[in-house]
């Protein structure tokens, strides 16, 4: 998978170098391409901002530096180039992070990680002035995605939570993909739960023990704990998901916990 983030601040993406992801972008499976909005201002302060249009606090982000670096990072690899063109797809789909988006979930991770290009346009201040995504998508699929119900300075830290959940779903990142499936929010049967609380060891530790079913080497009576805990923690701390699961996901024993 190809990623192209364009930011002020591409400093901001060094965890990216580290452990999974780094590890991915050294073997080849994920390509990261960092992209200095600034490169595309001709004036001497590099300006990248403006008042907004009616008025109002705050500044926003100028239209032409980031038209010009869309047409760039986007543009289609040319044929017999400088071997920078690695089977890159003809269309990228552009996310833009921001509060207003839709709110970013496990299954846009589980879509997004199956498309072979995305571009992040890491937004500042009060916000990219809104006609640069209405002029991209005349060209590419625009989505605009939150990361929560909170307001960040930056679409940095927004586009770093997202590569991470993406990248880790792709195949031969991550060393075990069973663990994927057993995760909260995961596609099939974790959906609508998040996962229950999990232990390695010693068995005693403090005096406090791990439950002796996971030490009995039953594997059906530790599922059935798993899932029991999982559906306790869910209605504890997340009881929008059950109510949003469809009720044929659950059995007798489910609806008994
Ligand atoms: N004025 C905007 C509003 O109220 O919707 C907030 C702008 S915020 C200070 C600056 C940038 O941070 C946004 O353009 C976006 O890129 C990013 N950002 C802030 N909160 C975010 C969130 N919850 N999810 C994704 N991106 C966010």
């Amino acid at each position: 998978m190809r990623i192209d983030i364009i930011t002020i601040f591409p400093d901001y993406f060094t965890p990216l170098e580290l452990s999974l992801i780094g590890k991915a972008r050294t073997s080849g499976i994920l390509d990261v391409r960092l992209h200095d909005l600034r490169s595309w201002t001709y004036d001497r302060h590099s300006t990248v901002d403006d008042t907004p249009y009616g008025g109002g606090p705050g500044m926003v982000m100028k239209p032409e530096p980031w038209g010009e670096a869309l047409d760039a990072v986007t543009a289609k690899p040319s044929q017999g180039g400088h071997g920078d063109e690695t089977a890159a797809p003809a269309v990228p789909r552009l996310i833009l992070p921001t509060p207003s988006g839709v709110p970013f979930t496990q299954a846009h991770a589980d879509r997004l990680a199956a498309e072979p290009w995305l571009v992040f346009a890491c937004g500042r201040y009060e916000g990219i002035d809104s006609r640069v995504a209405e002029d991209a998508a005349q060209r590419m699929p625009v989505e605009e995605l939150s990361i929560g119900d909170y307001v960040l300075a930056g679409g940095e830290s927004a586009t770093l939570v997202m590569v991470e959940t993406i990248s880790r779903l792709l195949p031969g990142v991550l060393g075990n993909r069973e663990s994927v499936a057993q995760d909260s929010f995961a596609t099939g049967e974790m959906r609508h739960l998040v996962e229950g609380p999990v232990y390695t060891k010693p068995a005693v530790w403090r005096d406090h023990e791990v439950p002796p079913v996971l030490l009995s080497g039953n594997h059906g009576a530790v599922d059935r704990w798993r899932r029991d805990q999982s559906l306790r923690k869910t209605a504890r701390n997340r009881p929008d998901l059950l109510e949003s699961m469809p009720t044929d996901r659950l059995d007798q024993r489910d609806r008994d916990v």
